[in-house]
C-alpha cells in the first residue's frame, strides 16, 4: 500500500507549507493548493498533461 504525500499537482507543495484542497478525478485522488486552485476553475486546459481529460473542462465563466 503506497502512502502518497500529498502535493499540490502544480506546485508539488506539501501541506506543510500550504493548505491543501483533496479533490478527485476520474477515480483518482488530486491535491491543490489554494495559490492554484483558480487555475483548475478558469483555465483547466492548461492542466492537460497533468489531469489527463482537463482540456475538455469547460472554465467556469468569469465576470470582468
Ligand atoms: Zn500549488
Amino acid at each position: 500500500m503506497d502512502s502518497i504525500q500529498p502535493l499540490c499537482l502544480l506546485c508539488d507543495q506539501t501541506s506543510d507549507q500550504v493548505p491543501l484542497i483533496k479533490m478527485q478525478y476520474r477515480g483518482r485522488d488530486y491535491w491543490i493548493c489554494p495559490q492554484h486552485l483558480p487555475k483548475l476553475i478558469h483555465n483547466p486546459a492548461e492542466l492537460e498533461g497533468i489531469l489527463p481529460g482537463a482540456k475538455d473542462l469547460q472554465p467556469s465563466q468569469h465576470e470582468h
